[in-house]
């Protein structure tokens, strides 16, 4: 469980997040909608403890100190290391946890992304579907209870699209909390338990449960981010 207490982030003179308060549970899946710089991505690097916040507290499992191993994060536009082969760099992502390398593991992650052909080529000749795919393998490597994912669906075709989705839900059915930014409404109606409207770093709506319908999700995103 994720409790985000009064978090607020503040640039310069501007606030990127005011006083921002919710709680995400276990196994569910939180999607974040509005503008750009509306503070989704400074929300997911708080809770990631990628950056400090100005202001207030987060909590996973009423632990204020947690450990950030406990996380996985995929970053918006994900930077690589492009010399370095798609096995290689999972196997240095291996390295990083302490865990011994499993090349019949890292082998069967490729296949259920579709990658395993592509495991000894290098990174910068992988295109941006594959590199966005390749990212999200990397997030949850290291089975993290929780999923931070900052744009998943960029760049993938309808095909991975719904292999993304199938994936979102077993994970779900783990009881992993995934909380997700996504500009795509439709995507965000179908894969979501709970989406949260933020619109100038605060939280202005949240529709859930059975009124979370993409008609709904349009109406509201024109009537409390527009
Ligand atoms: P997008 O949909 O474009 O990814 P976002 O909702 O993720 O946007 P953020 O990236 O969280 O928005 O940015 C929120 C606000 O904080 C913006 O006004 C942005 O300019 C500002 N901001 C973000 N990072 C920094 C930084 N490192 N220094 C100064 N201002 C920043």
């Amino acid at each position: 469980m994720i409790e985000v207490i009064k978090l607020s982030k503040k640039y310069h003179d501007q606030y990127a997040l005011q006083n921002v308060s919710v709680t995400m549970n276990s196994g569910e899946i939180v999607g974040l909608v509005g503008k750009n710089g509306a503070g989704k991505t400074t929300f997911l690097e708080s809770i990631a403890g990628l950056i400090k916040p100005t202001d207030g507290e987060i909590k996973i499992n009423g632990k204020k100190d947690y450990n950030y191993h406990v996380i996985g994060y995929l970053e918006d536009n994900p930077y690589f290391y492009d010399y370095l082969t798609v096995k290689e760099i999972i196997h240095y992502y291996y390295l990083m946890q302490n865990k011994k390398i499993k090349s019949e593991k890292s082998d069967q992650l490729l296949l259920d992304y579709g990658l395993l052909e592509k495991r000894d080529v290098m990174v910068k000749e992988l295109s941006r579907g594959m590199k966005q795919k390749l990212a999200f393998l990397l997030a949850i490597v290291h089975n993290p209870k929780i999923l931070l994912l900052d744009e998943p669906f960029t760049g993938l075709d309808p095909v991975n699209l719904k292999m993304m989705k199938n994936k979102l839900s077993q994970l779900k059915k783990k009881g992993i909390t995934i909380v997700l930014s996504t500009h795509i409404l439709s995507f965000a109606s179908n894969i979501c338990d709970r989406v949260l409207f933020l619109d100038k770093g605060k939280i202005t709506y949240i529709l859930e449960g059975s009124r979370l319908t993409e008609k709904a999700l349009e109406e509201k995103f024109n009537e409390y981010v527009v």
